[in-house]
């Protein structure tokens, strides 16, 4: 069995533990048994081999054998800031947006935003390691306290790109818009269903507007073409023998 598992306690020392969901996909899904062989993550960076030592009533416990330093992370920062959809929806954007190496996703209220953000945060960093386990990343992607349209677009960015969907005679085509993240990396912003209003717009004044083509994208798709076409410039392939080839 050579699967992996999420640590909610930093791994330290020879020793590491799963509670809770891990816990439980491992024992009562998995069949996990003392002597199996895991991959441990704790979001900090790091990967480890590590070997079942005990399996107590939701507790699994494990001998930490090597610490991988396994870099799978895009080579500069990539944030998503997006007014997120509902649902199904919500999940699925999140899902794609850990395979695609976002670092940080900033829900976003905006005037006519359609589902509640504050509520969304707990469940959505649910997502993440499932996502995280699935694709083997060692990092988590942040999921940011949601901020207003106006605060999000307003703040000091720094160096970044920064590219807002817009449609209309103002908006480049992303090809044009963009070719590479510089080193102060790339920040999206992506409105609601219901559109984005004047003063939004205005908000987003010093943004590049990128046009995603002639049609009317929902949310979570035009979010994921910005996000897919920033991650694809910097993407590094998989290397055999990186563990995921197995
Ligand atoms: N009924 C809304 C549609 C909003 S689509 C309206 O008329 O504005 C949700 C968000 O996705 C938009 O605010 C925009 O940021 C982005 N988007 C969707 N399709 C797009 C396209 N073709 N080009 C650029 N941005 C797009």
């Amino acid at each position: 069995m050579n699967r992996r598992f999420f640590s909610e306690h930093p791994i330290g020392g020879d020793a590491a533990q799963l509670d809770g969901a891990e816990a439980e996909h491992l024992v009562r899904v998995l069949r996990g048994k003392v002597g199996d062989q895991v991959t441990l993550f704790d979001g900090r960076g790091a990967e480890y081999s590590a070997r079942i030592t005990a399996v107590r009533r939701s507790r699994v416990e494990l001998a930490v054998l090597a610490r991988h330093l396994t870099c799978r992370e895009l080579s500069a920062e990539l944030v998503l800031g997006v007014a997120l959809p509902k649902g199904e929806r919500q999940r699925w954007l999140v899902e794609k947006a850990v395979e695609l190496g976002v670092t940080r996703l900033v829900p976003l209220v905006t005037q006519r935003s359609v589902a509640e953000p504050v509520a969304a945060v707990a469940r959505l960093r649910r997502y993440v390691i499932e996502a995280s386990k699935q694709c083997g990343r060692n990092r988590l992607l942040e999921i940011a306290t949601p901020v207003s349209w106006a605060v999000y677009c307003g703040q000091d960015h720094g160096t970044a790109t920064r590219l807002v969907a817009a449609f209309g005679p103002q908006a480049a085509p992303l090809s044009q818009a963009f070719s590479r993240a510089t080193g102060g990396g790339v920040w999206l912003a992506v409105g609601p269903e219901g559109g984005l209003t004047d003063d939004e717009l205005a908000a987003a004044a010093s943004w590049r507007r990128v046009s995603l083509g002639s049609r009317v994208l929902r949310v979570e798709t035009a979010a994921l073409a910005l996000v897919a076409f920033c991650s694809l410039h910097d993407a590094a392939p998989v290397t055999p023998g990186n563990g995921l080839d197995e």
